[in-house]
This record gives structure tokens, C-alpha cells and sequence, in this order.
């Protein structure tokens, strides 16, 4: 098991600063703190984690500045009752300069504890929350987006996934063709990327009730049975990154091998579980 001894990340105390609801199941958070001044800007896909409090607040020795090994072991001693509950999150909008950063929560429902914390949020709430700090000199730690050399890439996401694909998207070169393939509750939500995905093809299948992740896997079959042979023809030029429930990756992974494309040119990672949690997804 890591020890974390080589992350960049310490721990930052913040206070919400405001809230707006983006859509039927998005709701933006600013959270606020000179400290955020130290946190290292963010870049694509890059995770956080955040920490919510169980029984109304924090354990006294999960302190702002803590290097993440040390509020790790703080955190696995405090007892079950008490030990905050960790989920990762994308700060795609982060203004180290201002002290600032947004972090957008999908709206889960039934509310896990997460969407349950974000769609109650009022200014002044705490939330402490694991970053790269500026100084540790791996600002890219965390980042799982890795296309190499390639011009051509596949993006298919989730909800969950929509503030990573807002990082994503702007990264891109000039010669980058991306196509983007999300699934959505509703089209509202869909269109709150519509300010990143302009200029890019994108198709958007909405879930009509069924479970998560399951049309985000018909749109990569369909797309791969259309340009399959020549994303796996490309080579290194080709690649794809794919976030949704866990359990549908092994099924995505499969569908990626089956049309021959390389795994190194393939990225896929579960955001979330469709059922009761109380630990976080880690990878
Ligand atoms: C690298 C990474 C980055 C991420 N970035 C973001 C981000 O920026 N924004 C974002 O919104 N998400 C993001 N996610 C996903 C986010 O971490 C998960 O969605 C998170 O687990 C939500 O936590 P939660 O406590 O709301 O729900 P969880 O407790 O994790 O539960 C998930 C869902 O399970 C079901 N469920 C839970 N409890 C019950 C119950 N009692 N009965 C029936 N069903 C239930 C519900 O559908 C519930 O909402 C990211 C994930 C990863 C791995």
C-alpha cells in the first residue's frame, strides 16, 4: 500500500464563500482561505479530495497544513463514528492568486453524502479538503489525462466526469480533433459544458431511467463500431478516456479491446458507485 510519503498534497481548511445551482443537478461551490493561495493551479483532470465532517465537525488532529500521510494516519485512527468520509472531487477552477477555487458536485439521488453536503452548503460552512501544494513541486500529481502525441481523442463521461472534461477540453492543442460523448440525466446538465465543448463533436444520450454508465457504454460500442479500426489504426496518434460508474468499466475496457485499440492508449476510471458508500473511490 502507498504510503504517501512522495505526495504533494497537504490538507486545506476552507469556508464556503458561495453557492449557485448551475442546472437541475449541478451546483457550483466556491470555497475560500488565504492558505488556497498555496495550492499548486490545476490542470485537467487533476483530483482532490475532500473530507466531510461525520456528526457535525472535524476531529481536533485533522489540522490545515497536514502533509497527506500525516492527516492519513491521523484519519485512520480517529474511530469509525467519528472519521470523516473522503471523496474525490475535480477543482477545475481553481485562483490560487485569489484564495479561491470551484469545485461543481453532481447531484446524486438519492444524496450520498457528498451530494447530500453540497445541495445544503450556505456560506460560511467548513470543508477541509487534500491539494498540491505549490511548493511540493509536482503540480501535476493526480492528473490522469495523458494523451502522448495524439490528434485524435475520445472523451466519454458521466455527470461526475463533467468538471474533468471542463478541464480536459482547453488543454488541447490546436491539431487535437476530440470528440466528446456524454451521458446525462437531463439535456440542462449537458449543456452547462456547452461553453467548453464549442468547436468539438459531441453527442449526448440521455439515461431515460436506465442505471448509470449503461448509455455512456452504448455510445462508446456505437462510436467504436463506426471509427474503431481507425482509432486502433492510428496508434499512438489515437487515445481515449472514459470515466463513469464502476462497475461499467470493465465492460468499456472490453469494448476498447475487442476494436483493437491499444490499453496505453486508453484511460478508464470508475467516478462513482451506484449504491451506498462509506469509502471513497481511491484511484
Ligand atoms: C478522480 C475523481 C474525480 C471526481 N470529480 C468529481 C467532480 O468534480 N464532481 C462530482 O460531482 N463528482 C466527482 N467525482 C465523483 C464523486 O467522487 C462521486 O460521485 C462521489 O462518490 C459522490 O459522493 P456521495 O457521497 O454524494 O455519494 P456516494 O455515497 O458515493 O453514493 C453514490 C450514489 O449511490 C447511491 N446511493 C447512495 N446512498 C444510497 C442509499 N441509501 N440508497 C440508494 N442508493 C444510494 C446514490 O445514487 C448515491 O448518490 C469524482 C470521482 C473521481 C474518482
Amino acid at each position: 500500500m502507498s504510503t504517501f510519503r512522495n505526495s504533494p498534497n497537504v490538507l486545506f481548511e476552507t469556508t464556503v464563500t458561495a453557492t449557485r445551482r448551475l442546472s437541475p443537478g449541478f451546483v457550483r461551490i466556491t470555497l475560500g482561505d488565504d492558505r488556497l493561495r498555496d495550492m499548486a493551479p490545476h490542470q485537467r483532470d487533476q483530483r482532490i479530495k475532500i473530507m466531510l465532517p461525520v456528526g457535525g465537525d472535524y476531529p481536533a488532529g485533522l489540522r490545515a497544513g497536514l502533509p497527506e500521510q500525516g492527516w492519513r494516519r491521523e484519519w485512520r485512527s480517529t474511530p469509525d463514528r467519528e472519521r470523516p468520509l473522503l471523496r474525490s472531487y475535480t477543482a477545475h477552477r481553481a485562483r490560487p492568486a485569489a484564495g479561491e477555487l470551484d469545485l461543481d458536485f453532481y447531484l446524486h439521488q438519492p444524496h450520498g453524502p457528498a451530494s447530500g453536503w453540497a445541495a445544503g452548503a450556505r456560506p460560511g460552512d467548513r470543508l477541509m479538503l487534500s491539494g498540491p501544494h505549490v511548493r511540493a513541486g509536482q503540480p501535476g500529481y493526480g492528473v490522469q489525462w495523458e494523451p502522448g502525441p495524439a490528434t485524435r481523442v475520445l472523451i466519454a463521461a458521466d455527470e461526475t466526469a463533467y468538471p474533468a472534461v471542463r478541464g480536459i477540453l482547453p488543454s488541447l492543442g490546436p491539431g487535437v480533433r476530440a470528440t466528446v460523448l456524454l451521458e446525462a440525466g437531463t439535456a440542462a446538465d449537458a449543456a452547462t459544458l456547452d461553453d467548453v465543448t464549442a468547436g468539438h463533436s459531441v453527442e449526448v444520450r440521455l439515461r431515460d431511467g436506465v442505471r448509470g454508465g449503461t448509455a455512456l457504454a452504448a455510445m462508446v460500442g456505437d462510436w467504436l463500431a463506426e471509427h474503431g479500426a481507425a482509432a486502433a489504426g492510428a496508434g499512438s496518434r489515437f487515445y481515449a478516456w472514459a470515466a463513469t460508474e464502476s462497475s461499467r468499466i470493465a465492460h468499456l475496457r472490453r469494448l476498447f479491446t475487442e476494436a483493437h485499440i491499444a490499453p496505453e492508449r486508453v484511460h478508464t476510471q470508475g467516478y462513482w458507485h451506484d449504491r451506498p458508500t462509506r469509502e471513497e473511490i481511491t484511484d
